[in-house]
């Protein structure tokens, strides 16, 4: 038993019975999350595609979620956020995201087609075709508050599993209020204009030309957040974004 364990004993995050942050008989209420929807107008699409029909200039091109959103996803995700002393979370969550993709035969062929862009680094030609796994980005006062970016950790997480490249290109450009509670226009508003191009990361903008990039983030709900910024990576020169979250709630 660790020095953490004895002081935040394992207890399951949905029944609170010790051992184990989700206990065998709440392991069964986790599913895989396997409507495909299109990100833009809710309706069903291929393979979470978004719809030829409902693809601007600089739309997102699908979004995939893992697992069905109910309230042991909430608890496992609300906890994963929040109490970062609760490691082992990070594994049981990350192990969930990368079975569900498994499972998803069209997602997982995309991503192992994107292995050869390992080790490539942005400014060499050979990243143009790949695929690069990038975080939603917080704020810095979320970022100091909370000590760590919750979306990061996953997008580490999974370019490892995948062997895919993982660069934080994006940063917040404005402090935004929370989005939950917001209505949907309220919610686009609130995040218009609230990502830019990571400054630290020195990029030379022709680089992320055809790159292809899976945009992570814990949780959609409207899709606002995971909209801007694939505009922002859009107009910036990437070809492909593709949402991957652990949950659409
Ligand atoms: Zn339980
Ligand atoms: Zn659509």
């Amino acid at each position: 038993m660790s020095f953490l364990d004895f002081i935040f004993p394992k207890r399951c995050v949905n029944c609170k019975k010790q051992g184990e942050y989700l206990c065998q008989n709440c392991f069964i209420f986790l599913s895989f999350d396997v409507k495909n929807l299109c990100l833009v107008c809710d309706k069903p699409s291929f393979n979470n595609l978004t719809h030829p029909v409902c693809c601007r200039k600089y739309s997102i091109d699908g979004c995939f979620s893992a697992l069905t959103y109910n309230k042991t996803t909430q608890k496992l995700i609300y906890n994963f956020k929040y109490k970062p002393y609760l490691k082992d979370l990070t594994t049981v969550l990350t192990d969930l995201f990368y079975e569900s993709i498994i499972q998803n035969e069209n997602l997982a062929k995309l991503m192992a087609d994107g292995t050869p862009a390992r080790n490539a680094s942005l400014s060499s030609a050979s990243v143009a075709g790949g695929w690069l796994v990038v975080p939603i980005p917080l704020s810095n006062s979320k970022l100091k508050k909370r000590g760590y970016n919750q979306s990061e950790i996953l997008a580490r997480e999974l370019s490892k599993k995948f062997n895919l490249p993982f660069e934080n290109i994006l940063q917040r450009s404005k402090n935004t209020v929370s989005q939950v509670g917001l209505s949907n226009i309220k919610r686009k508003e609130n995040i218009k204009d609230a990502f830019e191009l990571n400054s630290s990361f020195i990029i030379n903008h022709s680089s992320l030309k055809n790159a292809s990039i899976f945009l992570v983030d814990d949780v959609v709900t409207t899709g606002s957040t995971l909209k801007e910024a694939a505009k922002v990576l859009k107009k910036n020169g990437v070809k492909r974004v593709i949402g991957l979250t652990l949950a659409r709630d």
